[in-house]
């Protein structure tokens, strides 16, 4: 299959950008789409991605927010003037939901989405099943539409699909890109293992049904909540987190 050889390889090879010396991204671009990592500002920051479609942009997840001016910063430089038109929460906790606040204020995107059941303490403002009192945060209440299995925003000529993947938290999502099968795992699963499932709503019988779900999803690329991206295939890395949790 032709098509499927060419939406397989990237266009171009990720490249690292330095825009000045603290605003470092990558930028890895995949048949009209292309995927923005902003680099984490501190360590415990999540992975910060932008997926610039032919019509709309989506930010996946935004760090803690406690260096979020950089952030937006870069968020700025990437946008290059387009609007932020959606911002997607992989899960509830502040590593990842934290700087949503800010980014919402500087950026109004038309629509904030996470996995229904972590929409929950978003919108409450609860800082405990966040982890906002873990790391010294607070979570504010805040207006989030749900984001479950099946349901899809159009970027143009490219679509994000959510995926649930419960187990790191009860609604912890996936995402994939229709065309480009990338996958955006969250805290499911990384290149050197998978997420924690003794958090709040953790469960690590939940987690291997979801790793088995990707197993059989059918990606092309990993792009986690932290730590290394993985460009083309991956699977290998979801085999090994079945393998960690004895399966
Ligand atoms: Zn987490």
């Amino acid at each position: 299959m032709i098509s499927h050889f060419i939406l397989a390889h990237p266009i171009y090879p990720i490249r690292h950008i330095n825009l000045d010396k603290h605003v470092i991204y990558s930028l890895i671009v995949l048949k009209n789409m292309s995927i923005v990592q902003i680099q984490p500002a501190l360590l415990f920051d999540s992975n910060i991605y932008l997926v610039l479609g032919s019509e709309k942009t989506a930010m996946i997840d935004t760090g803690t927010g406690f260096a979020v001016d950089q952030t937006v910063k870069s968020v700025k430089n990437v946008l290059n003037k387009r609007s932020l038109d959606y911002v997607f929460i992989t899960h509830c906790h502040y590593d990842h939901v934290g700087g949503l606040g800010t980014i919402i204020k500087e950026f109004s995107p038309k629509k904030v989405f996470a996995g229904k059941k972590d929409a929950v303490p978003l919108r409450e403002g609860n800082s405990e099943p966040t982890l906002g009192v873990k790391f010294g945060g607070t979570i504010k209440p805040m207006d989030i539409t749900n984001f479950d299995e099946g349901d899809k925003i159009n970027l143009g000529k490219h679509t994000l699909v959510a995926i649930d993947t419960p187990g790191h938290t009860a609604g912890s999502i996936s995402i994939i890109d229709e065309v480009t099968r990338a996958l955006f795992s969250g805290d499911t699963v990384f290149v050197d293992g998978v997420g924690n499932t003794t958090y709040p709503t953790g469960s690590a019988v939940m987690m291997i049904e979801s790793l088995k779900k990707l197993e059989n999803i059918g990606f092309n690329g990993f792009y986690p909540g932290h730590g290394p991206v993985v460009n083309n295939g991956g699977l290998e890395f979801v085999k090994k987190g079945l393998r960690s949790m004895g399966v």
